[in-house]
């Protein structure tokens, strides 16, 4: 039997994930959607020719009996809504980030989950089922490199609209690294600090970049991650981790490599769309095989979620105050631990 999946906000990456469930995925089909915006969610069953229902709302959706999972791909302020609603009527989960817009949203969340007794929740952070951080993360795990003591990264994208503020490149661009590196080094963090090299005459008035965010995890790890929003060039997501015995890096994406006026070269992509829709896959198939084969989801937990809201806090204090600041995560509860290693295979 398909996993049955009700969707809340069928914009735009909603409308990628139907799609992907429904033409690319095993397992799972659309039973129910939900907008703000009823005709959206009319248009987006009509483009991939379901036979959904659609419902006014969220607290409608979660009635219906085939909707045994959610996704929630609303806009941020109104996911903790949802999900908490969603772990109410004992239904699984995966949102996209973030989990919640504050840390207490997330850790009422995380409590809900804990009462509720078993895992239910799956947040959207994809880059763990990115090949390229798989194979590092693998390394890392495997004692290839011995300890990891450094890690060096860059998320730039060619260029940025009027809405984006200096904040979001903290909590929208950042926050994938945010979760990505505590995973891959196996730490928690310490602190961060932000600070601000010349700033580039391609950006808006308002806006600060780049930015050179530096991490400590409690063992010491250092990391440097810049955030170049409009460096003009295309989507480029770097990360090395230096290591005790070696470094591992993250792997250039394969593009044909071509000869021509000249030039030996390869093509930039332009998109995370492209860059990570593998890793979308991949997520989303763990997701619908751990529900079908195990009974609860792997990837990354609300813990997770809660984990990247703190540090996002945190980072934005740190924008603004030039200093370092703490980051004050507590121990990870158990519920949570027993999930770490089987997370991603
Ligand atoms: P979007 O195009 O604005 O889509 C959001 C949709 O949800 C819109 O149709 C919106 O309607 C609707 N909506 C808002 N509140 C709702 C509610 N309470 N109930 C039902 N529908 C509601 O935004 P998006 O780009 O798809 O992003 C959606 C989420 O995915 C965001 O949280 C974003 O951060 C996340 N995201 C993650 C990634 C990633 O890399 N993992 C990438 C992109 C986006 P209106 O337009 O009428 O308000």
């Amino acid at each position: 039997m398909a996993l049955g999946f009700g969707v809340v906000g069928t914009g735009a990456i909603g409308r990628e994930h139907m799609k992907r469930i429904t033409k690319t995925l095993t397992g799972a089909e659309i039973v129910a959607v939900t907008d703000v915006n009823q005709d959206t969610a009319q248009k987006a069953i009509e483009e991939l020719d379901l036979k959904a229902n659609i419902y006014a709302d969220d607290t409608a959706l979660l009635q219906d009996e085939k909707v045994e999972a959610v996704l929630v791909t609303s806009w941020g302020p109104a996911h903790e809504s949802t999900v908490l609603k969603a772990i109410e009527a004992g239904k699984f989960v995966f949102v996209e980030k973030p989990l919640a817009t504050t840390a207490e949203g997330c850790m009422r969340i995380v409590e809900a989950e804990q009462k509720h007794g078993k895992r239910l929740v799956q947040v959207g952070f994809m880059r763990r089922y990115d090949s390229g951080y798989r194979q590092m993360k693998d390394a890392i795990d495997n004692n290839f490199i011995g300890e990891p003591l450094m890690v060096r990264c860059a998320h730039r994208n060619r260029e940025t609209g009027e809405n984006y503020t200096t904040d979001m490149a903290i909590l929208d661009t950042l926050i994938h690294e945010i979760d990505t590196l505590h995973w891959l080094v196996g730490d928690n963090y310490k602190s961060i600090q932000v600070t601000y090299p010349k700033k580039t005459s391609k950006a808006l008035e308002h806006l600060k970049d780049p930015q050179i965010v530096t991490f400590e995890t409690k063992s010491g790890v250092i990391i440097h991650a810049e955030i170049f929003v409009n460096c003009q060039f295309g989507y480029d997501i770097q990360c090395e981790v230096i290591g005790e015995k070696g470094i591992v890096k993250l792997p250039e994406v394969p593009t044909v490599e071509y000869r021509k006026d000249g030039v030996l070269g390869s093509r930039i992509l332009q998109d995370w769309r492209n860059r990570f829709n593998d890793a979308f896959n991949n997520e989303f198939q763990d997701f619908i095989d751990s529900i079908r084969n195990e009974g609860e989801p792997k990837g990354p937990s609300s813990w997770d979620g809660y984990i990247a809201a703190v540090t996002g806090d945190a980072g934005v204090k740190a924008q603004e105050s030039g200093k370092v600041e703490p980051i004050e995560i507590p121990e990870r509860p158990l519920f949570y631990q027993l999930n770490i290693k089987s997370e991603v295979k």
